[in-house]
């Protein structure tokens, strides 16, 4: 249900993109989906593929990217990804439905701050070619 509710979001972003720029055609819509986001990317492309279809705009082709989680610390900078970390099964289910748990799962991994924040990883957006 998520994911369909995504994916006319995500069609409904490009409808309005194309209007604005009085486009007809999108030659490929990228999306980019946040390593924290709970969304199954095969249901989510099977409902983008379904919309698609009776979208306000032709578009030809859509790719989904998966977006690396990355924190930063703010009090020694040091920056690291969800993948350097070894958090265990069930800190990474709830970090997925609550993204901002994260701080309550993990520290900066070289001073042991808690005061970081999520660079990328977060959240969806998307992008548009209009060649190709
Ligand atoms: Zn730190």
């Amino acid at each position: 249900m998520h994911e369909w509710a995504l994916a006319e979001s995500i069609i409904r972003a490009a409808e309005e993109y194309a209007s604005r720029n009085g486009l007809q055609r999108i030659s490929l819509l990228r999306v980019y989906l946040g390593e924290l986001q709970a969304i199954d990317h095969e249901i989510l492309g099977f409902a983008l593929d379904n919309l698609r279809r009776e979208a306000g705009v032709a578009i030809d082709r859509i790719e989904i990217v998966e977006e690396e989680a990355v924190f930063r610390c703010n009090r020694c900078g040091y920056e690291w990804r969800l993948s350097d970390t070894d958090l265990p099964e069930e800190a990474r289910e709830a970090i997925h439905f609550v993204p901002e748990a994260v701080h309550a799962y993990m520290a900066c991994p070289r001073c042991g701050s808690r005061d970081y924040v999520v660079v990328s990883g977060r959240g969806v957006r998307i992008e548009v070619d209009l060649e190709g």
